[in-house]
């Protein structure tokens, strides 16, 4: 995201040792879009994993795996869409907010939702990449 000269900011949780992060390009003082998912993952040792989490496996259509799913690809498209949207001339902004600890009761993003009125205009939107049934909602 730097690279790309976005504006980033890491915003430590109290816990210490975990950070949301919160990135903006084009100009922050108008309201923009907010592209928003937790980094997180669904822990590895739970007992429901029917095949090993660290092994990708192809059945039909569908990978399983850790973070097949669940955010870590809308997170990639994300940022994979950084050096496109650094050049254009955005008149409204494009952030990124991503945030931590979902997966064990949305510990993360309370602390940067609190931070927004300081890191952005009021938001027009945010499109959240958690995957619902796989549809649209
Ligand atoms: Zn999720």
């Amino acid at each position: 995201l730097r690279q790309h000269g976005a504006k980033v900011t890491l915003l430590p949780g109290p816990e210490g040792d975990r950070s949301n992060l919160f990135a903006t390009i084009g100009p922050a003082d108008v309201p923009g879009y907010i592209l928003s998912g937790h980094m997180d993952v669904v822990p590895a040792g739970e007992p429901q994993w029917s095949s090993p989490p660290f092994a990708l496996r192809r059945e039909g259509e569908r990978l399983y795996g850790r973070g097949t799913t669940d955010m870590k690809g809308f997170l990639a498209a994300a940022l994979a869409a950084v050096s496109k949207l650094a050049g254009l001339r955005l008149t409204k902004p494009v952030h990124f907010a991503f945030s931590y600890d979902e997966e064990i009761g949305c510990r993360g993003v309370p602390h940067l939702i609190a931070r927004l009125p300081e890191l952005c205009a009021k938001p027009l939107g945010v499109i959240v990449g958690e995957p619902s049934g796989m549809r649209a909602v």
